[in-house]
């Protein structure tokens, strides 16, 4: 299951959170603030990821970076 990347655009909070691919885009809520402008940033070196389009410049985030 790939690790993806989220930040409320509200309060700037970032974390991050396993979800299967077909929960991806569900309706995010941020933990801290409780709204709904979540975005995802980024799925971490996840395989075949190229086809997601959008943001560029992407790629592996360095692991260690939480847990
Ligand atoms: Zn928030």
């Amino acid at each position: 299951m790939p690790m993806y990347e989220y930040r409320c655009t509200e309060c700037g909070h970032l974390y991050e959170q396993l979800r299967r691919m077909s929960e991806a885009d569900q309706q995010l809520v941020c933990p801290r603030c409780a709204s709904q402008q979540v975005e995802r940033l980024v799925s971490a070196c996840a395989v075949g990821a190229s086809s997601s389009g959008g943001k560029g410049g992407g790629g592996c985030i360095p692991n260690g970076r939480f847990t």
